[in-house]
């Protein structure tokens, strides 16, 4: 019994499976940070916008209008939702069909993207698919998953172990954007995706607010993964 006892407490603990929040209004520094903690902690990267943006692709390309709420809801929840990993990244099929990011990034899905997220049979078609990416996560071996949007923090995984909310003043949010070369009215779709009624963006209760505005994107994703890396030493 002796020996059993010591051998349990000397063992090596699994290290636990990380949920990291990653929240924030559009040019906050969302994807650059998700994308290097997933790398450094082997985490699955789960960029929700992209699904937002993917539904929107695909109703736009049913032609269905931004303001026929009764032809957005039954087809929203018609969809057939896929992932396939790729890399450190889950992608989102629908119908089997994984759509261009360049469509993903263009100006007809930049300025349809916040009205279809807005309703709610939207949200709830992504709800219990975007919580099964841990799930996958899981089985593809990942040690965590790390997603970024609107509601994840709030919503979505509103236990998860890290929950962060980024934001940055509106003129640097825009500086970035351009300098990515992309036509995106990010104050407008700030704007509407605070205000619905629906799971609007907002702050988490508890979350740990950055502001990245005189930060770098590599000193943000220093003081992120900073906690991390302690839990994880710790467990260890
Ligand atoms: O993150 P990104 O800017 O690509 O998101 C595009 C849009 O998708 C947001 O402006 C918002 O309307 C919607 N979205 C959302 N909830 C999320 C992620 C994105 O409503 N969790």
């Amino acid at each position: 019994m002796q020996n059993l006892r010591t051998l349990i407490s000397t063992a090596p603990m699994a290290p636990p499976f990380l949920i990291v929040a990653i929240d924030g209004g559009a040019a906050a520094g969302k994807s650059t940070t998700a994308r290097a903690l997933s790398a450094r902690f082997n985490l699955l990267h789960v960029d929700t916008g992209s699904y937002y943006r993917a539904i929107t692709a695909e109703l736009l390309r049913l032609g269905v209008a931004v303001d026929d709420a009764v032809a957005i809801s039954s087809t929203a929840a018609s969809l057939t939702l896929g992932t396939r990993v790729d890399g450190r990244r889950a992608r989102i099929e629908i119908a089997g069909r994984e759509i261009e990011e360049t469509e993903l990034r263009g100006p007809a899905v930049n300025a349809a993207v916040s009205h279809f997220a807005a309703v709610p049979a939207v949200r709830a078609a992504l709800l219990a698919y975007q919580r099964d990416q841990a799930r996958i996560a899981r089985e593809h071996g990942f040690a965590g998953l790390v997603m970024e949007g609107r509601d994840i923090g709030t919503a979505i995984f509103p236990d998860a172990d890290f929950r962060f909310f980024l934001h940055a003043d509106p003129e640097e949010r825009a500086r970035r954007r351009a300098a990515e070369g992309q036509q995106d009215s990010i104050a407008e779709r700030d704007r509407i995706d605070s205000t619905r009624k629906a799971s609007p963006l907002q702050c988490p209760p508890g979350a740990t607010g950055l502001d990245s505005t005189h930060l770098s994107l590599d000193e943000v994703v220093t003081r992120v993964s900073a906690p991390i890396a302690a839990r994880l030493g710790a467990a260890a």
